[in-house]
């Protein structure tokens, strides 16, 4: 299969090639690598001669491609996509940005949730398949089985964002934010006579000194949190705030629609979103069964004892990033209703929430020998 690949070098470009590689993927691939600024570099090493970068703008080239995989981001998307179909190509178009996500002809990527609609989607001749929100693909893999059994009357989310989810650039920001907080503090952090209010004092001043480095981020992260993620919409939600309710009931094709709704927050973390979710169900059902039904979201979902050992052990970031594995703990009914439900869950946002989906969608084009 002859594959275009756009943004490979990106936070989602880059795990995707690293999980094509350990699954083996390459073999069945011919890949074309392209670029919006290393035009003419080597490719990266997928352990098979490619040619060198070509130009992500040049359409000719990228409309030779049957496939096209991208991670770019939706500025290119938006650039690209309408041209090529408006030439007539009618390849497949597997992309992670959100640019095409709510157009009635895409179809959404989250197998192990929407795998007969993906199915469906292909047998009608589908050719825009998209990633999903990495927030809203995490939360439904961890609780689908909820959703599956129709049990979910509304879900609020109250979201804890990995600065990866931003993209490289602010990810390497953090990193360099934290060492920049580090050596503010260093002379007392070394000084074991230091009291730690001089510390704090030492950080905060310079968490708002010009010279901290927030080109990327645009703000401090590190020592901090920021509460606004995407651009501001209507009712004052943010869009990253409005996509969990207009992509979580297109990807589960809920009509009438379940509320969903929250707060969405970018924090220290490197890699994993986590989530603080509270589900209001239709019926009062005991705990053992809610939380057998959470277990079956997915074979990836691992429910955590709602204790505090195993959550601290198993339920974080530093626990959950590079797995696949989705955990969902402090699993309980509130006290504002029986049919309340609060759980936390941690899901790596570059693996379920964007790469994954994309690598598992080659797969299924291949299978059924579309794409050729
Ligand atoms: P990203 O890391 O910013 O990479 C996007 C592109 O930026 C790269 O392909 C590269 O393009 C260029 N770039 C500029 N500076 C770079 C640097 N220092 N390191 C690497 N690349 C750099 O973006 P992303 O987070 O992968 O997101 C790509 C798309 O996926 C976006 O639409 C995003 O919304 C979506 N998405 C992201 C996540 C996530 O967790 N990050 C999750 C779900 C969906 P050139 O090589 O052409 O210069």
């Amino acid at each position: 299969m002859r594959v275009g690949f756009v943004g490979w070098r990106g936070m989602v470009g880059s795990v995707l090639r690293a999980r094509m590689t350990e699954e083996g993927d390459w073999s069945a691939i011919d890949p074309v690598f392209f670029s919006t600024s290393q035009v003419g570099a080597p490719a990266p090493e997928v352990g098979r001669p490619c040619p060198p970068l070509a130009d992500a703008h040049d359409l000719d080239a990228l409309a030779q491609l049957p496939v096209l995989v991208s991670c770019q981001g939706s500025d290119w998307t938006r650039q690209v996509h309408g041209p090529l179909r408006a030439r007539g190509w009618r390849g497949h178009f597997i992309d992670a940005s959100s640019a095409l996500r709510l157009k009635d002809d895409a179809v959404l990527l989250l197998d192990p949730i929407n795998g007969p609609a993906i199915d469906a989607a292909l047998d009608a001749g589908t050719l825009d398949l998209v990633g999903a929100n990495c927030t809203v693909s995490l939360m439904l893999m961890a609780v689908g089985g909820l959703f599956a059994r129709g049990w979910v009357s509304w879900v609020s989310a109250m979201t804890y964002q990995a600065a990866s989810g931003a993209g490289a650039a602010q990810m390497r920001e953090l990193v360099a934010q934290m060492r920049d907080l580090g050596e503010a503090a260093a002379p007392l952090l070394d000084d074991p006579a230091a009291d730690a209010l001089a510390i704090e004092g030492r950080v905060s001043a310079r968490l708002r000194d010009p010279r901290h480095p927030t080109a990327a981020l645009g703000h401090p992260l590190a020592g901090s949190l920021l509460p606004w993620i995407d651009a501001p919409m209507a009712d004052g939600q943010s869009r990253e705030e409005w996509k969990a309710m207009a992509e979580g009931n297109k990807l589960l094709g809920l009509n009438p629609p379940v509320p969903m709704d929250g707060l969405c927050v970018r924090t220290g973390s490197l890699r994993c979103h986590a989530q603080g979710l509270t589900l209001g169900l239709n019926r009062d059902l005991p705990l053992d069964v809610l939380e057998a039904a959470i277990a079956d979201s997915t074979p990836w979902t691992r429910v955590i004892p709602n204790q505090p050992e195993p959550s601290l052990r198993q339920l974080s970031p530093a626990a959950v990033s590079g797995s696949l594995d989705i955990a969902v703990g402090r699993i309980r009914k509130l006290k504002t209703d029986p049919r309340h439900l609060g759980a936390f869950t941690v899901g790596d946002q570059l693996l379920w929430g964007a790469a994954e989906p994309l690598r598992r969608a080659l797969q299924i084009l291949r299978k059924r020998g579309l794409g050729a």
